[in-house]
């Protein structure tokens, strides 16, 4: 009975979800770890998990390590682009893009560095943290594919992927100690205020810039709906506040869309 009513619940609060992105004019998506989750990688805040639980990121994925000691570097670096390599989107990835064909959906604002929104068909999408999709060298700005880089990686004595200049390439993710890309942020920011919803999905909220941007839609008359298991701190604020499993909720919130 308890199950029941819960699924009763929940596929209501996914109707009105479903309801709100049919009547909201401008819906943006805002993504963090969690999206990820389901694809198997996970949360690196999540403590003695994956790769870091042996490692301070704070001291190897810094941006000093890298011009200081780039074989330190690549040696960490390299094992997370490893691990991140063989991972697919899941559903939540894909529906997010099917929303963006069908025109529901105006833009995907991700924290997430795993390029798994851009291998779902997501195409207006702003990675404020960058993406470990490519690397580039900081001499000459030269922008190599992952592929390449792996290759140069592997045929590199010291593991270090270089430029043709030989330079060794930094990978086009936000390193510790390194400043946010200031054209994805300036767009993230004017997405956030001109959207009339925003869609939190897997993010606790938390880490800047994601925990500001739903802040920016509210004060600027828009609304917010809460895709997260677990308390966020802008909950009370959320027209919908959905915390069962990311895929579940998102496919009964599809699912909804399509009988509309
Ligand atoms: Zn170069």
């Amino acid at each position: 009975m308890t199950v029941q009513r819960e699924m009763y619940t929940r596929n209501q609060e996914a109707l009105r979800l479903a309801e709100l992105i049919r009547e909201s004019g401008t819906v943006v998506a805002l993504t963090g770890a969690g999206i990820s989750v389901p694809s198997g990688i996970a949360d690196f805040r999540t403590p003695g998990t994956g790769l870091w639980a042996n490692v301070d990121p704070m001291e190897v994925a810094h941006i000093d390590v890298f011009r200081r000691d780039p074989k330190r570097f690549w040696e960490f670096y390299g094992d997370r682009f490893q691990s991140l390599e063989g991972k697919q989107p899941n559903r939540a990835h894909e529906i997010l893009a099917e929303l963006e064909r069908e025109g529901l959906l105006a833009a995907v604002i991700t924290q997430n560095i795993d390029r798994l929104h851009a291998r779902a068909g997501s195409r207006e999408l702003i990675e404020v943290h960058g993406t470990i999709g490519h690397s580039s060298c900081l001499r000459c700005r030269e922008r190599f594919e992952l592929d390449e880089v792996r290759r140069r990686q592997r045929a590199d004595g010291f593991g270090v992927p270089r430029c043709d200049c030989g330079q060794p390439l930094k990978p086009d993710v936000v390193l510790f100690g390194e400043l946010l890309p200031e054209d994805a942020l300036e767009r993230a920011h004017e997405l956030a205020a001109t959207a009339d919803l925003m869609l939190c999905i897997g993010s606790s909220l938390e880490v800047y810039p994601v925990a500001q941007l739903p802040e920016i839609t509210l004060a600027c008359g828009g609304q917010i709906a809460i895709l997260t298991q677990g308390y966020t701190r802008l909950d009370s604020q959320a027209a919908v506040k959905l915390s069962g499993d990311i895929v579940d909720e998102l496919e009964a919130v599809a699912t909804a869309l399509v009988a509309a």
